[in-house]
C-alpha cells in the first residue's frame, strides 16, 4: 500500500556530535509522524560540550538544494535553526515565501557550552528580514533578551518580537531559575500563555532544537498551534527524562523510540 508522510523542510546546522541541529530535527520530526527534508545551513566543529567553529554553507548551494526539494513535492512546514551567516537570510526569506507554509525558527544565538553563534549583523538581519516571515520564533529567555535588549521583561520582549513582524513567540525557560520550566507563548492574538514542565536536574545538548522541530512536526501532521506547542513540550520533556550520555559533555535528548 502506498503511504506518505507530510514533509518538513529543515534548514539547520550540522552538529557532528548528534545532539543538536539537523540530527535533532530529523529525529524529533520523525517521532511526530512527519518526514524531515534536511538542508544544511552550516557545518560545525563541536562535541557534546561546546561548539568550536561554524562553517556557513554557500547561499547558492542552499538555494539549489531547496529548489529541487520544492519541485519534488509540497512541504507542510519550514523549520529554521542555526543560520550562521547573515548572507543566508535572503535565501531563507525566499524559501519561506515560496513554500507558502508556516515557518518556525529557533534562533540559535549562542551554544549551551558558551560559544557565540551570531554576530550583530546576523541578529539585526534576523529581526529585519526574517521575523516578518515567521509563524513562530522560539528563543530561550537569554536569546529573547539579546534580541530585544531594551525590553524590561520577557512578556515585553515577546511583544517587541511580535511587533517586529513575527506572528507568535515561544520563549523557553529551560535555562531560567525555578522549580519547574515555564515556557511563555504569545499567540497570534497577542494572548500570553504559560506552559509548565517539570524540571530535570541535568544539562542537555539540543533541547531547544528538539522542541522547535517537534512543533514543526506537529503542525505538519495537522495540529493547531495550541496542540502543537503543548504536545511538543510534552514530547521534549519525555526526551529529556530519557536523555543519555554520548560524550563527556551534556546529555543528549532521547528522541527515538528504542
Ligand atoms: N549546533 C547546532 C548546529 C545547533 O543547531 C545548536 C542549537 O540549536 C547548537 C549547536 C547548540 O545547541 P545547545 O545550545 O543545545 O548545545
Amino acid at each position: 500500500m502506498l503511504t506518505s508522510r507530510p514533509r518538513v523542510l529543515c534548514l539547520s546546522g550540522h552538529d557532528p556530535s548528534g545532539g543538536a541541529g539537523i540530527h535533532a530535527d530529523l529525529e524529533a520530526i520523525a517521532a511526530q509522524g512527519a518526514h524531515a527534508l534536511t538542508v544544511i545551513t552550516a557545518l560545525t566543529v563541536q562535541d557534546s560540550g561546546n561548539v568550536r567553529r561554524v562553517l556557513p554553507q554557500p547561499p547558492a548551494q542552499v538555494a539549489e538544494q531547496v529548489e529541487l526539494l520544492l519541485a519534488d513535492g509540497p512541504v507542510a512546514a519550514v523549520k529554521i535553526g542555526l543560520i550562521g551567516d547573515a548572507a543566508l537570510l535572503p535565501v531563507l526569506v525566499d524559501v519561506i515565501r515560496r513554500a507558502g507554509v508556516p515557518a518556525i525558527c529557533d534562533p540559535v544565538l549562542r551554544a549551551g557550552g558558551g560559544t557565540d553563534l551570531s554576530d550583530a549583523n546576523l541578529r539585526a538581519g534576523l529581526i529585519e528580514q526574517l521575523l516578518p516571515q515567521l509563524a513562530l520564533l522560539t528563543p530561550n529567555a537569554a536569546e529573547a533578551r539579546r534580541l530585544m535588549p531594551d525590553a524590561p521583561d520577557l512578556p515585553a520582549a515577546a511583544a517587541r518580537l511580535a511587533a517586529a513582524g513575527c506572528r507568535q513567540v515561544l520563549i523557553t525557560g529551560g535555562d531560567e531559575p525555578g522549580l519547574d520550566i515555564q515556557n511563555l507563548w504569545r499567540d497570534g492574538a497577542g494572548t500570553l500563555h504559560t506552559l509548565r514542565s517539570p524540571r530535570i536536574d541535568a544539562r542537555f545538548h539540543g533541547a531547544g532544537c528538539t522542541l522547535a522541530a517537534a512543533i514543526a512536526g506537529r503542525i505538519a501532521v495537522g495540529d493547531d498551534w495550541g496542540q502543537a506547542i503543548a504536545r511538543a513540550q510534552d514530547y521534549t520533556h519525555g526526551t529529556l527524562a530519557a536523555a543519555y550520555a554520548a560524550g563527556q559533555g551534556r546529555l543528549i535528548p532521547k528522541r527515538h523510540l528504542t
